[in-house]
């Protein structure tokens, strides 16, 4: 097989593009593939500064070097979820990153500040650990962009990752997820940072092999808490019908977002004020993330009434 631009031996295949590429011609493609996204989609504009929200792994490390390559003022922005045997990597690889491009990087730890890492999150809450988390994130990183000053964050979502939400969404028929369903969320409030997906046109696969062309060294493993989670399965699924029919993944999703999203936004209609406990966006009097901490302070004073209790309790 030969590389499509220079004749060359390819490397890699890329079948929904009927296309093949050597190292050079697919980081070439690849680069181009994102740049193109970001102007057609109008998600970055030359000279603004961009938060990078950066876990270490493959997709947030392919997005900040190209968005370093391309010239783009970035800061990266690492949360420390506090999972054992898993977080330290991811924050060792970020930092190795910036140190090594000389670029700033702001790491927030989730236990340092909420007083709970994700794990004992999800136990005081008694919600999944990923739902604690992904609320976490969203908010943290949004106030980051805030107090930064930032007008925009950048988030490593794939293809891959991007089809399979669309997939549980559509299999729920969950219509107000569906209608934020966007490659560029505005910032419709005061208090919300715009955010963007520069990678939506990218899948796993690409990623992972722009990394190791790159040489850039990112964090492999995956989530202890993504074992057995539902989009796994659906990536799997959307994979094998890619398989037969290749293109079928990233039509799935920008048609979506080209004949469907535009309607269902169109007939949402979301008030949104700023929270009374700590002043982010919501629609309600109290935001999702106030209340979850709550809960979880909540817990952690009940338990320790239950352990005075018993101390309490005089001996037989
Ligand atoms: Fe967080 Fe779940 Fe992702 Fe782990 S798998 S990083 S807990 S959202
Ligand atoms: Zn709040």
């Amino acid at each position: 097989m030969k590389c499509s631009t220079c004749q060359a031996k390819a490397a890699i295949e890329l079948r929904r593009h009927n296309a093949a590429f050597c190292g050079p011609c697919f980081l070439t493609h690849l680069e181009r593939q994102v740049q193109r996204t970001i102007e057609s989609e109008r998600m970055l504009h030359p000279g603004e500064r961009v938060l990078v929200a950066v876990s270490g792994g493959k997709d947030s490390l392919c997005l900040w070097e190209i968005l370093r390559r391309q010239g783009y003022e970035t800061t990266g922005f690492h949360l420390d979820l506090g999972i054992g045997g898993y977080s330290p990597e991811g924050r060792k690889k970020t930092e190795a990153y910036a140190e090594r491009h000389g670029l700033p990087l702001q790491v927030t730890e989730v236990k340092e500040e909420t007083g709970f890492a994700i794990p004992e999150l999800a136990e005081r809450t008694r919600r999944p650990p990923c739902s604690g988390c992904g609320l976490s994130k969203r908010y943290l990183m949004n106030r980051a962009g805030l107090e930064g000053g930032f007008p925009v964050l950048a988030t490593g979502h794939n293809l891959d990752d991007v089809a399979a939400v669309l997939f549980g969404n559509v299999l729920h028929w969950q219509l107000e997820q569906l209608s934020r369903m966007t490659p560029v969320r505005p910032a419709t409030h005061p208090r919300l940072v715009k955010t963007v997906k520069p990678l939506i046109r990218v899948t796993e696969r690409e990623a992972v092999a722009y990394c190791l062309l790159r040489g850039l060294d990112y964090h492999e493993d995956e989530c202890p808490n993504a074992v057995g989670a539902t989009s796994l399965l659906y990536k799997d699924i959307i994979n094998q019908i890619e398989a037969v029919s290749p293109g079928s993944k990233q039509a799935f999703y920008q048609e979506f977002v080209k004949k469907l999203q535009p309607r269902l936004a169109a007939q949402e209609t979301v008030t949104l004020r700023e929270c009374d406990v700590c002043g982010q966006v919501t629609t309600g009097e109290v935001c999702a993330y106030c209340r979850m901490m709550e809960r979880a302070r909540q817990v952690t004073v009940r338990r320790g009434r239950v352990t005075r209790t018993v101390l309490e309790v005089p001996a037989a």
